[in-house]
């Protein structure tokens, strides 16, 4: 690439149809998620537009190589959505472009707030996550009791590690520790993403003296999804100083993490024992007695807030318990899904409404393709595949056939001409006609419904 002349014209954007950045960056917000967007996206510059590709400004090397193995793909696709014609996009790094811009001056006391304030944004509690609304069972006791326990007694374990699966409640444990000390003490709660964040923000402006000030103030430093550290050299050399210091200070340290600190490879030895130095405890899977509570406890929860019955029936409870996985973060995704299901439909709900419903979440990420469909249909219906995409009408192959493209347009996210085309190259408008038909006779025909659900079912499962 021809440096030069791009730092001479770093903005020549004089071609016909072009990006409008600040829509872009919208975007990027919405198909990302604000938590990575504010920590990466956020801070890439437009430097040059061509017709087939752009040329992105990223400050550091780092981030640089960040953004390039993890959302390259997806930034091209999202910049493919505003200018069809774009191809590829190349990374330049541009480390001065924040002191040409409207940085340069600012004082070392603006610096110090800046740094404040972004840290204070990613500090913020969340209010719903405490202790009261945590129901406690057999998996997670040990691990709500030393929660208790270091609230009542800081410093007493040092540091507090708390390890296990995905959506298990370690976030909402050190949210609720968070909160129940904040009152009386500095509490700085963040990701060790976040952390990371902070950390390069500061290398890169300068300002490591501010950053080691400001996490060293407090007395309770929370750390969430500590694993992150793992294979960044730079950044565990940051946090092991930081560590030291603040247990040094005798501030309480509560860290998450996904894992036993033993297991947390790619990480220093010395990091390693200093996070088991203090009380590590483990959550576990939920047991079935858990689910439960938690399902009534949100039934509860339902009725103070709308102030009337989620009308789900014991049946149907015990059912969601028993046959959900082990996560409550989906546990809770299933219940907001079955109430919000039971009331859209005019009868309570089954057992069985509930079995398609658990399936469908399950699903949710799986493809489905059409010729998995056409398959389990046609063997469902005990007719060959082939008589079924012939150009035969009568009704015992008809309605087979007019069911799969019903599913095809249900369970895929193909469109009604890709569907048509999957069936022997059948019009888009037949397709119309087949989920209409079925969408009547599931209505009105007891048969054609059970049929529905349980060729669903089979498709669903492997
Ligand atoms: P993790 O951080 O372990 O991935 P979270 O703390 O984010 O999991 O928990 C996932 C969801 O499940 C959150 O909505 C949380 O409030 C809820 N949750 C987890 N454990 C419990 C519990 N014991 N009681 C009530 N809600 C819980
Ligand atoms: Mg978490």
């Amino acid at each position: 690439m021809d440096k030069t002349s791009l730092q001479q014209k770093p903005l020549t954007l004089r071609e016909e149809k072009l990006l409008d950045w600040d829509s872009v960056q919208t975007s990027f917000d919405k198909s990302f998620g604000n938590e990575i967007y504010t920590s990466w996206l956020k801070h890439i510059s437009l430097l040059k537009e061509f017709n087939d590709h752009v040329i992105l400004g990223v400050k550091t090397r780092f981030f640089r190589d960040w953004i390039t193995s993890r959302y390259a793909d997806k930034i091209l696709n999202e910049l493919k959505k505003h200018k069809i014609s774009i191809k590829r996009i190349e990374f330049k790094i541009e480390p001065e472009i924040s002191n040409s811009k409207s940085t340069f001056n600012s004082s070392i006391i603006n610096k110090v707030s800046e740094i404040k304030n972004s840290a204070l944004n990613y500090n913020r509690l969340n209010p719903s996550l405490n202790f009261e609304n945590f129901i406690v069972g057999k998996s997670n006791n040990l691990g709500f009791l030393s929660a208790k326990k270091i609230c009542s007694q800081l410093s007493r374990y040092n540091p507090l590690f708390i390890y296990g699966g995905v959506g298990l409640g370690k976030t909402h444990l050190l949210n609720s520790i968070g909160l129940e000390l904040s009152q009386k003490n500095k509490v700085m709660f963040i990701s060790a993403e976040r952390f990371m964040y902070q950390f390069i923000k500061s290398i890169k402006k300068n300002e490591m003296v501010n950053f080691k000030d400001f996490f060293r103030k407090a007395n309770v430093f929370i750390i969430d999804d500590i694993q992150f550290i793992r294979g960044k050299e730079g950044l565990q050399e940051e946090f092991f100083h930081t560590f030291n210091s603040l247990f040094d200070q005798s501030a309480q340290i509560v860290i998450s993490s996904d894992r036993a600190p033993n297991k947390l490879d790619r990480v220093q030895d010395r990091i390693k024992s200093r996070l088991s130095g203090g009380l590590v405890v483990d959550i576990g899977a939920p047991d079935y007695d858990l689910k439960l509570n938690i399902l009534k406890k949100k039934i509860v929860d339902y009725q103070n807030t709308f102030k009337e019955n989620p009308d789900l029936n014991d049946d149907v409870i015990n059912y969601i318990a028993n046959n959900s996985n082990s996560n409550i973060r989906e546990l809770i995704g299933i219940f907001n899904r079955v109430v919000a299901f039971g009331k859209m439909s005019k009868n309570s709900l089954s057992i069985n409404d509930c079995k398609i419903i658990l399936k469908d979440v399950y699903n949710a990420n799986k493809v489905i393709s059409i010729d998995k469909i056409q398959n389990v249909t046609s063997n469902f219906f005990s007719i060959s595949l082939s008589d079924m995409l012939s150009p035969r009408r009568s009704r015992p192959l008809a309605r087979p056939r007019q069911v799969a493209m019903y599913m095809a347009k249900k369970l895929t996210t193909r469109s009604l001409p890709e569907i048509g085309r999957k069936f022997a190259n059948r019009d888009h408008t037949t397709v119309i006609h087949a989920v209409k038909t079925i969408e009547k006779l599931s209505e009105n025909n007891d048969e054609m419904r059970k049929n529905i659900e349980e060729l669903k079912s089979l498709i669903l499962s492997d």
